[in-house]
């Protein structure tokens, strides 16, 4: 009997966010380059005889009941197979949280994998992601991991080859941003031609493993919105670029702020800068990491 699982909960950036077009039922549909990265949470998930969901977590301000996206992970499974023991689900964050690095749906992720696992339900992985897209839009990806496109409102996904490593910086500034409120402000429909960021160029560059290519496309259209209120974000991403980066985008709908770097020396000289250096004000979170590929990991890896 499985009583512990201990799980990692990685996070994503974007390197190509494009919006087609708002639908009828007011989704958004989208064209996206996912890419996980090396920042994730870690989550303990225990087994109790005890029924019921109980939460912990180091960030007193995200709830520990069922707005919670563990919670609802959970939920979902233990009812849908009516698991009559309970769980207690540690939760450890540090995935910059209302960042655009899908962290709660990460975890909502690792939840499903973890609960099926725990409690021998025999689910697929497909199965699971058609489970979690009831969720969030972005947890089906983050079940499968790695490079991915994702279309439709983001659950129909295409794994791609490993996109070629480099060095990733991460930085968040202080400011928080809702998803909602962005792709409200967006007006997708009304976008111009050359507002659409060049998706099949990044393919191109993934399919021919040139790093360089897929730098010089990098292409976020929610960028309008979020980087005109938050003049922070352009700010992070000129320092990124002063400093070496072969190009830089915001993540998501914002607000944090990736750069890629070829040349790892430049990599740790920016980090340093925006850390510690004289532009630690601009970002409030600042990581280097690199791409995550479930390829060169085990593959119950969670
Ligand atoms: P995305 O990239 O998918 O837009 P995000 O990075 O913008 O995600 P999250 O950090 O995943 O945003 O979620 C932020 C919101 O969700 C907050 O309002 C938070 O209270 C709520 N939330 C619920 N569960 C979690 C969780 N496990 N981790 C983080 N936030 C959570």
């Amino acid at each position: 009997m499985i009583k512990h699982l201990s799980l990692k909960a990685y996070g994503k950036i974007n390197l190509g966010l494009d919006v087609l077009r708002r639908r009828d039922d007011g989704y958004h549909e989208v064209r996206m380059i996912m890419q996980t990265v090396g920042i994730f949470d870690r989550i303990d998930l225990i087994r109790e005889e005890q029924p019921g969901i109980r939460i912990e977590t180091n960030l007193f301000y995200l709830p520990t009941n069922e707005n919670n996206l563990v919670y609802k992970a959970a939920q979902m499974l233990m009812e849908e197979f009516s698991i009559s023991e309970g769980v207690s689900i540690h939760l450890r964050k540090f995935i910059p949280v209302s960042a655009g690095m899908a962290g709660g749906s990460s975890d909502a992720a690792a939840i499903l994998f973890g609960v099926n696992k725990m409690f021998h339900l025999g689910l697929t992985t497909r199965q699971l992601m058609e489970r979690g897209v009831k969720i969030g839009a972005d947890v089906p990806y983050c079940i499968l991991r790695g490079t991915a496109l994702s279309e439709g409102i983001g659950e129909i996904l295409t794994p791609l080859p490993a996109a070629p490593q480099c060095q990733v910086l991460i930085a968040k500034p202080g400011v928080s941003v809702s998803t909602r409120s962005v792709y409200t402000n967006l007006h997708a429909n009304q976008l111009r031609p050359e507002q659409h960021p060049d998706i099949d160029g990044i393919l191109a560059g993934i399919r021919s493993q040139d790093i360089a290519q897929i730098a010089s496309k990098l292409g976020n259209v929610l960028e309008t919105v979020t980087v005109r209120e938050y003049p922070v974000i352009q700010a992070i991403k000129d320092k990124m670029l002063a400093y070496g980066a072969d190009g830089a985008l915001m993540s998501g709908s914002g607000p944090t702020v990736f750069g890629l770097f070829t040349d790892p020396a430049s990599a740790k000289r920016a980090f340093e800068e925006l850390r510690s250096g004289p532009s630690s004000k601009l970002a409030k979170q600042v990581y280097l990491t690199n791409f995550y590929n479930t390829k060169n990991a085990p593959s119950s890896e969670f």
